[in-house]
């Protein structure tokens, strides 16, 4: 199995993408397994699909200016993971909608790239922790990566403009979902929760005054419990390409 409970395993996705609503947040969900996988060889590529200007109480600054802060910090933060590429689709913040376009451009980025893994959050997550609503853009992105992945990134007769280009369809081998309670793949992340915590706070626009560590640290204690880990993320992980049994 390509991505399962890695607590010794040594085999990794050679290319992962990762997608993603906003700047920050990969940061705030799988930023340690996208690290420990790019140290361990994997080449993995962020897509994000709006570039967070609507996140932002600044009215001082324009749209363009708060985009080229919130992009710069994605850059920066990706940089400390070892991150290899950031791609942004500048979707308008706080309006993105899983649309047939977004799936499209979507689908665009999976043949270029050609991952074995796609990593996003959960479509169907309405509620994280009983504390708060999840944002309709990570639903939104969500939904459209899924849609994405399956059928659409590998079907030879659906976006076949797309072969002039030399994008040819192109077929992940599982779907990484983010999962905040529960989940069935526990990625220990003992030796790269410092390297999430370094890149959360180069997001200084969203964490303000406010020290994300002890929030990272708490969560990822929560999420080891599970495995006897120290610290760990959780994921759903969907099998792609094989046969029905
Ligand atoms: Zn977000």
């Amino acid at each position: 199995m390509l991505v399962s409970d890695q607590i010794n395993d040594k085999e990794v996705p050679r290319c992962a993408l990762a997608v993603a609503a906003h700047p920050d947040d990969l940061e705030f969900s799988c930023a340690g397994t996208l690290a420990r996988w790019a140290r361990q060889g994997t080449k993995v590529v962020y897509l994000i699909c709006t570039s967070g200007e609507a996140g932002f109480d600044r009215p001082d600054l324009s749209r363009e200016e708060r985009i080229a802060i919130r992009e710069a910090e994605q850059r920066a933060a990706a940089e400390v993971l070892g991150v290899h590429e950031v791609v942004f689709l500048r979707e308008p913040d706080g309006l993105l909608q899983p649309t047939l376009e977004l799936r499209r451009k979507i689908v665009r980025e999976i043949r270029r790239f050609q991952p074995e893994a796609v990593v996003c959050w959960d479509p169907s997550l309405l509620w994280i922790n009983g504390s708060m609503v999840n944002h309709p853009d990570h639903r939104a992105a969500a939904q459209a990566t899924v849609d994405a992945v399956f059928p659409s990134a590998g079907l030879l007769y659906l976006h076949e403009d797309f072969l002039a280009e030399g994008l040819k369809p192109w077929k992940p081998e599982c779907l990484v979902i983010v999962s905040f309670d529960g989940g069935d793949t526990f990625m220990d992340i003992e030796k790269t929760i410092e390297l999430k915590i370094a890149a959360l706070k180069k997001h200084k626009s969203q964490i303000r005054d406010w020290d994300p560590e002890p929030f990272i640290r708490k969560t990822a204690e929560r999420q080891g419990r599970v495995r006897g880990l120290r610290y760990a993320e959780a994921f759903k992980v969907i099998q792609l390409n094989k046969p029905l049994s």
